[in-house]
């Protein structure tokens, strides 16, 4: 960047412009940085040449483009306020004065809640927005040029940028630099993912090139074909986007469709909706994709509208509708705003401030002491485009809208996650599935013996909680197989008298494990659980042959008199009533907590629990039958199937229901049909803890005048 194109530039869209103090700012900052270098050997005029030369490609006023140029020089060379008061006028003097305030900001720290970092910043930026754009170009250009700085330094201002200034950049609705500023720091954060990244979109960047050629012709025509004049581009998401995209959704690159986004312009606002219809008519949507920032702009004045559709060769693509006009918004924010009058920019604070409502957020700033209470008032204006919550301390998190309060958990750590019991949302307790709000505050209340269950699956929205409960889930489920695997085997053992904790001891079980190909002991418990390993076979491999001719022929008094002891391990299996991976309950004879049961372990789905004289189960392998019992402290409510045959059928259902009532069972079907000899049947279906509930119901009904008999119905596949 020279002096001169900058001077250019300014003077096309500023004619008649003052160009005179950029070139006095030139000459100023030229001798003060005199002597200096940068970290790459070049003069350090570059860099502030380079900052007005981004400013002055954002179409700003002279003032701004002279501070762009003298912005280092109060921090870096002793000049002072005063000088540039004298040399430059008061505004100029203030600028430089705020964008020095900002460099000395520490952001950093990680403990310091986010509220507090916007509030020093909005803080030191005072009351004109034009030291944030000053500090944004110098920013953007230091991201550009970090090579050869040390890693380290890469980091964290990476991630300053990244965590303060990108959403500064979007907030003021400048879009490309906000991408611009999100893919750089992507590189230098995650150095490996960005590589293989760009490789992977290279890879298929002709293929990509070519489908955006036709799309875009298709497209075109299509609207045509209606009499709409359009002009229509195709790209490539940014990279920052598509790694967001997979990480929000925990997804592989491969999984990421919508990688090309195509925009229509129009003429005018009406034409945005008829192509909007054009499209939609000739290619499916995805509703819940759709949106309409034209009608509802976002509050940075972003104007667009979204959609996702099926497009040619069944090609997943966004599409974005929206006039010139609109677009210069979205490409420049604030920027496009600007108003030269006279070929001078004529540019008071107050029209800089009218554009955004970051105005309220100065003013606010200004006002009021507390971070809290700061950020009370600007919340909402500041992210308005996501869902964002807050931590008790003030802290703010981020989410897709439609993330509930579990979301929230899991976003602060794994193990908030899986102890997570309750939710407390701004004061009140909420269920784990309340969809946040932004602006909410958040408590996450957690009990140490509280561990994810299946149902949470269908509660978390976000891909990082959804990972997390998966992989706990699974790991109870295999903890709670090796528990079950191994107290088969040992109840097996016991047969033959021999024991588990020797086995274990002289490295018998190690030794099997390896020999099925297992690394560790623990997954020959967890094969014999689901099924994979039967635990006799299990036994055959550990112990000597002749152990199994004794037992078969008759078992000697000594080992009676074990069994006997033992007998309580004889139910190694405990069942609480619920259904999950290891323990499901027949279909064939749907036993209820109370009823004698018997497992069987089925090839590779667990146990399976049936009443122990099921017929369909003793017709099975009897090698597979384990003892079970239910726990004392069964949970699960269990669906109970009654038949009962009577002689009147509308009263009865009137008794029926009110014995259901009596009792406090909940009636989940109740059909009645006439059958014969004037007889009716009445088939209830009730949900019950265990047998008692299940008898006490049948005994009231039998009670019941005119009921000629109760049954139960044991399966669906009767008859
Ligand atoms: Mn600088």
């Amino acid at each position: 960047m020279r002096l001169n194109d900058i001077l250019d530039t300014v003077g096309e869209y500023a004619k008649n412009a003052d160009l005179d103090v950029i070139m006095r700012a030139y000459v100023f900052s030229a001798k003060a940085h005199a002597g200096q270098t940068r970290k790459s050997g070049e003069p350090y005029l570059t860099h502030p040449l380079a900052v007005a030369g981004i400013l002055s490609e954002w179409k700003m006023d002279v003032d701004t483009i002279a501070t762009g140029l003298l912005h280092d020089t109060m921090e870096d060379c002793l000049v002072t306020q005063e000088e540039i008061f004298s040399l430059f006028g008061d505004e100029v003097a203030e600028l430089v004065d705020g964008v020095t305030k900002i460099g000395k900001l520490e952001f950093r720290s990680k403990e310091e809640a986010q509220a507090e970092n916007f509030r020093k910043m909005v803080l030191a930026m005072g009351k004109d927005i034009r030291v944030i754009l000053v500090k944004l170009a110098d920013r953007l250009h230091n991201m550009r040029t970090m090579q050869h700085m040390r890693s380290d330094r890469q980091k964290a201002i990476s991630q300053e940028t990244l965590d303060i200034f990108a959403p500064i950049a979007n907030r003021l609705g400048l879009s490309k630099v906000k991408q611009e500023l999100e893919d750089l720091c992507f590189q230098y954060l995650h150095d490996d993912v960005f590589s293989e990244l760009t490789r992977k979109l290279n890879d298929g960047a002709s293929d990509r090139d070519q489908y955006i050629k036709d799309t875009s012709q298709t497209l075109q025509a299509e609207l045509a074909k209606n009499s709409l004049a359009s002009e229509i581009t195709g790209r490539s998401k940014h990279l920052f986007s598509v790694y967001r995209k997979m990480l929000a959704q925990n997804l592989e690159f491969e999984q990421v469709h919508d990688l090309l986004a195509f925009r229509i312009f129009v003429d005018d606002l009406g034409s945005c909706y008829t192509a909007l219809g054009l499209i939609h008519a000739k290619y499916r949507h995805f509703p819940d994709k759709l949106k309409d920032y034209v009608a509802h702009p976002k509050s940075n004045g972003y104007q667009s509208l979204h959609t996702v559709v099926m497009g040619p060769q069944g090609q997943q693509i966004e599409i974005q509708i929206r006039t010139r006009k609109m677009h210069a918004i979205a490409e420049n924010g604030i920027a496009a705003h600007w108003r030269y009058k006279e070929g001078h920019l004529a540019l008071s604070k107050d029209d800089i401030q009218k554009v955004t409502r970051l105005r309220e957020l100065f003013e606010a700033a200004r006002e009021v002491e507390d971070p809290a209470e700061f950020l009370e008032t600007v919340k909402v204006d500041l992210f308005a485009a996501e869902a964002f919550a807050f931590t008790p301390r003030g802290d703010v998190k981020f989410f897709p809208l439609g993330a509930t309060a579990l979301d929230f958990a899991y976003s602060i750590h794994s193990e908030v996650g899986n102890r997570c019991t309750g939710v407390r949302v701004n004061g009140r307790m909420v269920p784990l599935r309340y969809a946040l709000t932004s602006g909410d505050t958040v408590e996450i209340l957690t009990r140490d013996d509280q561990r994810p269950n299946r149902d949470w699956l269908s509660i978390a929205k976000t891909g990082r909680a959804l990972s997390r409960i998966r992989r706990e889930i699974r790991e109870d489920e295999r903890s709670k197989g090796r528990e079950i695997g191994q107290n088969l085997l040992e109840a097996e053992l016991q047969k033959y008298g021999a024991t588990l904790r020797k086995l274990i001891r002289n490295g018998e079980i190690k030794a099997v494990a390896r020999e099925n190909g297992f690394r560790r002991s623990e997954e020959v418990y967890l094969a014999i659980a689901q099924g994979r390993l039967t635990a006799l076979a299990v036994c055959r491999q550990l112990l000597p042959a002749n152990v199994f001719e004794k037992a078969s022929e008759n078992p000697g008094a000594i080992t009676q008199l074990f069994q006997k002891i033992r007998r309580r391990t004889e139910s190694p299996v405990l069942i609480n009533g619920v259904e999950d991976v290891m323990v499901s309950y027949a279909q064939c004879c749907r036993p209820v907590p109370g009823e004698t049961v018997t497992g069987y372990v089925t090839r590779g789905h667990g146990i399976s629990v049936h009443l122990s004289n099921c017929n369909q189960m003793l017709a099975l392998d009897p090698e597979r039958r384990v003892p079970v019992q239910w726990h004392g402290a069964h949970q699960g409510r269990h669906s109970g199937e009654v038949r009962i045959i009577c002689t009147d059928t509308m009263g009865m259902l009137a008794e029926i229901g009110a014995v259901c009532k009596t009792t406090g069972i909940n009636v989940t079907r109740m059909t009645a049909g006439q059958i014969e000899d004037n007889k009716a049947e009445i088939i209830l279906e009730v949900s019950i803890l265990d047998i008692r509930e299940l008898q006490n119901l049948m005994r009231l009904c039998e009670r019941i005048k005119g009921v000629i008999a109760v049954e139960r119905v044991r399966s669906h596949a009767q008859n």
